[in-house]
């Protein structure tokens, strides 16, 4: 009798168990759900679409933090970063014959010659810096860049002999180019352009807009080394960027000279380090002094520029490695928001030089 109470009393309490459980268990996994929303959220806002490819002779690589993409989205979009970065070939490379720097090159008539509006917008800008440089950068030095080597055209054998530098001097000077709705005009018949200085610069540019009008902010577009940092990376933080040590012949990632973090602008690096000729014991820089006509012997290895747009930044890039430290700060003061870091040989090692606000973007992670 008892037991048989007992038993009765067990019954009863695991159906009270039994009832409270059915009634508490949906609770349970509503609240379990709710605890699992925002690691679901910033696995989500963590997810990084990559993109990659080569244009310009060179890689390009886009990292898409708090990627929502499905499959098929990618692959469009893929597709409009690639139709981008054709179109800029199509534009400024002297590499196709039949892009429109290339027939702007054989044309050799003064009479105006039509062309895009990303065209007309880089030769603007180029011939500004080359004002403001006073021909430290200037896009018309092709002729010079092909007898040292470095260009589409066929090089010297050797260093070429000082009447060679000066009859391609005679056909160089931006002061012989101009732009007038819309058009580019050229006043000497052999004048060509070479924008290799300033196009990959323009094309992570176009990239980024692309991106900002699909409504992405939180990116990384990166050509050649030359990047746009856009929002935060796959952390929430800045984007880590290293500037490398310039040491000769160094593949990328050698070693970090620097680290910044950047948002919401571009840096561009231009450098004696990786483009270069040996003659006899001597290097010879891909990057020309058009004054002289001579690759720069200036010491400095490379040139580092923080910019808002990363046109701006290669553009300057370059100027900047002809120009020297002292001589370039005065250029990097005309442009606002822009920094600078100057590597510069010294004995076995390097010493640098930096504008005023450039300790602003060093890590300090
Ligand atoms: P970057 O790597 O951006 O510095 O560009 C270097 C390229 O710009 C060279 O390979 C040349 O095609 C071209 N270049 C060389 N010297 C100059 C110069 N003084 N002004 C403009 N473009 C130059
Ligand atoms: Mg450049």
């Amino acid at each position: 009798m008892l037991e048989h109470r007992g038993a009765g009393i067990k019954k009863k309490e695991v159906m009270a168990s039994k009832f409270n459980l059915q009634k508490t268990l949906p609770a349970l996994v509503i609240i379990f759900i709710l605890l699992l929303v925002p690691f679901f959220r910033a696995w989500k806002d963590a997810r990084v679409c990559e993109f990659s490819g080569i244009t310009m002779g060179t890689y390009y690589r886009v990292q898409l933090v708090g990627c929502r993409l499905s499959k098929m989205e990618m692959a469009t979009l893929k597709y409009d970063i690639d139709g981008i970065l054709a179109q800029v070939n199509k534009e400024m490379s002297d590499y196709d014959p039949q892009s429109e720097i290339s027939l702007f090159n054989k044309s050799l008539t003064s009479v105006p010659f039509n062309v895009s509006s990303g065209f007309v917008k880089v030769v603007s800008f180029a011939l500004m810096v080359a004002e403001k440089s006073r021909g430290a950068f200037d896009p018309t030095v092709g002729p010079l860049v092909d007898l040292w080597g470095f260009g589409s055209g066929v090089g010297s054998e050797g260093v070429p002999s000082v009447a060679e530098i000066q009859k391609r001097k005679d056909q160089i000077g931006y002061t012989h180019l101009s732009v007038r709705n819309g058009e580019i005009q050229k006043d000497i018949p052999g004048l060509r352009l070479a924008l290799g200085a300033i196009a990959k610069g323009y094309g992570v540019d176009c990239v980024a807009d692309l991106l900002r009008e699909r409504g992405m902010e939180n990116f990384l577009v990166d050509i050649g080394g030359e990047l746009v940092a856009s929002g935060h990376n796959s952390r929430g933080l800045p984007w880590h960027i290293s500037v490398e040590v310039p040491t000769p012949g160094a593949g990328v990632g050698d070693g970090s000279y620097e680290i910044i973090d950047l948002s919401g602008c571009a840096i561009a690096t231009s450098g004696d380090y990786r483009n270069y000729r040996m003659e006899q014991t001597k290097t010879y820089s891909h990057i020309i002094d058009p004054r002289t006509g001579w690759p720069i012997s200036n010491m400095v290895a490379s040139v580092s520029v923080i910019a808002g747009d990363c046109m701006t930044a290669d553009a300057l890039a370059t100027a900047l490695m002809v120009m020297g430290a002292e001589e370039g700060m005065g250029l990097l003061s005309q442009f606002p928001e822009t920094e600078a870091m100057f590597i510069i040989h010294d004995g076995e090692g390097y010493v640098d030089r930096r504008s005023p606000g450039f300790h602003k973007y060093l890590s300090v992670r």
